[in-house]
């Protein structure tokens, strides 16, 4: 079995609900473009990758992932065995530094063609299944406390037992006071974590996070930039709340710093962040060995990611106990995959049961209406 073609598209998705964050620059996203990349072998089986980058999350965009592709990690897997995964990961490496987005969507694509071909789901080529549901987390965009806590209510009725809130994008009392209605119309007993996308300083976290111990709060994510880890390791030592890495943890070895910091006691997992999900394994792994718990965290992305990070929940032992971000696909108006491809109970997304791969399947003609811009490497 070898990599005969490889046929990546720039796809584009409106959101349902303009999403305001700090790292979307305040004026709220509408629109999302992800770039998905299908595998062909010479034996006639087709896997399918999504990456999902952001400019203004990390150094990569869409644009930049279609030409590391193109030019670099495409040309390089062409004629290689799928079923190979490391010499996949260690030639992509040989090629190009970092660009874990870039390399995110030939892994996944490997990773479905892979089980395709051995008849079994993908978390049984990530170790095996510990467990049959994830609870879903919901997130909330920056707005004013009556509209935030409204939609919370609303989230929370419909059956999400946790909630993510953005911060950053406003100043830190307005945040403060936006948390605070939250808490009080949600009640005490639903989980909730702030998400911070690298907004503030060293010395604003520290002061504000103090502040938000009242509010019983699960998480902080992402404080400061993701480049700032000693403000990360200076914050988690001045705070009880445990502080999550997001933005600043995208490999292994970035997670192997982060620990001998201890500048997070969380890892926030993103299979296109942190490489695909080869990389984003070995990351949950290197948490485990430090007694830290992951939370699975999402981009604004579509199905094909959504899938992917399902089956790297569905392997990995040590999760936080509340919701994960496994519910990106519900908050896109028209997703390429075709409607069967996830089971829900409630708000708990099902792991499937004796699917070949990813266990999803793409709607072609929706493929092909929102694709912007697509390129073929063949052999
Ligand atoms: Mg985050």
């Amino acid at each position: 079995m070898r990599i005969v073609r490889i046929e990546a598209s720039v796809v584009q998705v409106e959101l349902i609900k303009p999403y305001v964050t700090a790292d979307s620059r305040k004026q709220g996203m509408t629109e999302k473009h992800s770039v998905v990349l299908r595998m062909f072998t010479d034996d006639g089986l087709c896997g399918i990758g999504e990456s999902d980058p952001s400019p203004t999350f990390s150094p990569e965009s869409p644009e930049s992932v279609m030409q590391v592709i193109r030019h670099h990690t495409g040309p390089a897997v062409l004629g290689m065995a799928p079923d190979n995964l490391v010499a996949l990961h260690v030639k992509m490496d040989s090629v190009v530094l970092d660009c874990p987005f870039a390399k995110a969507a030939i892994d996944v694509a490997a990773h479905d063609l892979l089980g395709q071909a051995l008849g079994v789901p993908v978390y049984q080529l990530l170790g095996g299944q510990v467990r049959d549901q994830v609870p879903m987390i919901w997130p909330i965009g920056s707005g004013t406390p009556e509209d935030n806590a409204r939609e919370a209510v609303t989230k929370v009725e419909e059956g999400y037992g946790s909630l993510h809130i953005k911060f950053g994008a406003l100043g830190p009392e307005e945040d403060v006071a936006r948390v605070k209605a939250i808490r009080e119309a949600v009640g005490k007993d639903i989980p909730i974590m702030v998400d911070v996308n690298q907004g503030w300083d060293l010395s604003t976290a520290i002061r504000t996070i103090r502040r938000l111990e009242e509010f019983d709060l699960r998480i902080v994510e992402q404080p400061v930039p993701a480049w700032d880890l000693e403000s990360m390791a200076k914050i988690q030592a001045s705070v009880d709340l445990p502080i999550s890495a997001d933005e600043s943890l995208y490999s292994p070895h970035r997670a192997m710093e982060l620990v001998r910091r201890d500048a997070a006691r969380v890892f926030s997992l993103k299979t296109g962040k942190c490489g695909g999900l080869f990389r984003t394994r070995q990351i949950a792994a290197i948490a485990e060995a430090a007694g830290l718990p992951c939370f699975v965290n999402s981009m604004i992305e579509m199905g094909i990611s959504v899938a992917a990070s399902l089956h790297l929940a569905a392997s990995i032992p040590n999760l936080v106990e509340h919701g994960h971000a496994l519910m990106s696909n519900l908050r896109i108006k028209d997703d390429i995959l075709l409607p069967d491809s996830f089971r829900y109970e409630g708000r708990n997304i099902l792991i499937p049961e004796k699917c070949k791969g990813l266990g999803i399947r793409l709607d072609e003609e929706k493929l092909e209406r929102r694709t912007l811009d697509r390129f073929v490497l063949e052999i």
